[in-house]
């Protein structure tokens, strides 16, 4: 989708700072980072919410863990701990209308959440 912020992310045309890339995510930093460690892990094919993430849209969900694993690991916080965050709708707080997961580490993280 031509309009889509992360669709665009994904494809290069609007910059950013690049953690992981493979045929089926991309990853990179967030702009707003709410941890030392806060990284948006995305499907190169346009996935609104967890609501389409089923079905033939599964094995991106799959891709998406697959390289939340990588990412912690490389960063050095598969032992540590991490959180992984797919804000949901308008009560979620789901503000960019294309499925991504936030990956926060690198602090202790405090829960519930807001
Ligand atoms: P959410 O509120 O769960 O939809 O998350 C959207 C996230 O995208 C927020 O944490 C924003 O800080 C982040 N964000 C928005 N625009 C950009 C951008 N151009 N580059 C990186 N992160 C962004
Ligand atoms: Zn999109």
């Amino acid at each position: 989708m031509s309009d889509c912020l992360f669709c665009r992310i994904a494809a290069g045309s609007v910059p950013s700072a690049k953690v992981y890339e493979d045929d089926m995510v991309y990853a990179f930093k967030d702009i707003d980072p709410q941890a030392p460690l806060h990284v948006l892990i995305i499907p190169k094919k346009h996935i609104q919410s967890v609501l389409q993430a089923g079905g033939e849209n599964a094995p991106y969900v799959a891709a998406m863990m697959d390289a939340a694993r990588k990412i912690a690991k490389d960063a050095g916080v598969d032992e540590s701990g991490f959180r992984l965050v797919m804000n949901t709708g308008a009560d979620g707080g789901q503000t960019v209308d294309h499925l991504h997961a936030h990956l926060l580490g690198g602090r202790s993280l405090g829960w519930p959440p807001g």
